[in-house]
């Protein structure tokens, strides 16, 4: 796990072992408030022994950006701390959290020490304000990536942490690309000194334009690739050819998942606006019905 200060008293931490997955803390004189907690035990633990044996403070709350097992999995090692997040949050992990943690479970037994964690205290329209000694942090929804995401902005420092709302590539698979690009829209005009993005490093002040910049040309460019596919026999044909680079990004990001979380991409996105699954033209072997029909793909 790495760490890093990223202002006084505001510390950031990210996973070496799964998607370069962050959380961070904001510690106060007396006691600390941790944003997020890590893909595994360990590192979850890490977050807890640093503040705890080195600052010797104690953990009085744990805020969640969203429900994702990698972001709130790790609640259960700060047993007295409140868990706060946005009301969505605690209800998806009512709906599906038991039910992932079973089948990770079977792939990772490492995740037997793991117990769900419900947030004990949340908020939904509008936003919530927690003062951890000198510093402000605000809590507002930041949708996007899926719905129960929120944004925490320690004001004094104009550090955003922006949960999945900002990562090197927007994922919207669980979320919705239209509140994708209004919430960039928004962490743009911030006036922020860093943002501290749910996977990957920390954005400098320099940086921030150009990187909400791009990743908005991301998701129009994924937006027109679906719209060409639906035009056509075999949609997914259309969206095989179209890499993460051929969208501006680069293969590397996101510990080398990029390709793979854009293939997602485009079928989420084809689904949401087409509600189907893209098909694929038959391959040799395959026997489909309407094989023989052939039709002219027009240009
Ligand atoms: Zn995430």
């Amino acid at each position: 796990m790495q760490r890093e200060r990223v202002a006084d008293n505001v510390y950031y931490f990210q996973s070496d072992n799964y998607a370069q997955v962050t959380a961070g803390a904001i510690v106060g004189p007396n006691w600390a408030a941790v944003i997020d907690t890590l893909a595994l035990p360990e590192e979850s633990l890490q977050i807890r022994d640093f503040i705890e044996q080195e600052l010797k403070l104690p953990i009085r709350y744990v805020i969640n950006t969203h429900y994702h097992a990698d972001h709130s999995w790790g609640n259960c090692f700060f047993p007295g701390a409140t868990v706060i997040a946005h009301t969505l949050c605690r209800q998806q992990l009512i709906a599906v959290g038991q039910e992932s943690l079973i089948e990770a479970r079977k792939q990772n037994p490492n995740l037997r020490r793991v117990k769900l964690v419900l947030p004990h205290l949340t908020f939904d329209e509008s936003y919530l304000i927690l003062r951890v000694g000198k510093k402000t942090l605000s809590m507002f929804p930041l949708p996007g990536p899926c719905t129960d995401n929120i944004g925490i902005l320690v004001e004094e420092d104009r550090v955003l942490f922006a949960g999945d709302a900002f990562m090197p590539l927007p994922y919207i698979v669980d979320g919705n690309i239209d509140d994708m690009t209004i919430s960039l829209k928004k962490i743009g005009k911030m006036g922020l000194e860093n943002i501290v993005p749910g996977h990957g490093d920390i954005v400098l002040r320099g940086e921030i334009d150009g990187s909400i910049k791009e990743n908005l040309s991301y998701l129009s460019a994924i937006r027109k690739i679906v719209r060409k596919a639906s035009r056509r026999k075999y949609p997914n044909d259309i969206l095989s050819e179209y890499g993460v680079e051929d969208c501006g990004k680069s293969r590397v990001l996101i510990g080398g998942l990029a390709e793979e979380l854009h293939k997602r991409n485009l079928r989420a996105l084809y689904r949401h606006l087409y509600g189907e699954v893209p098909r694929s033209s038959p391959h040799d072997g395959d026997y489909e019905e309407d094989e023989e029909e052939f039709e002219e793909e027009e240009e």
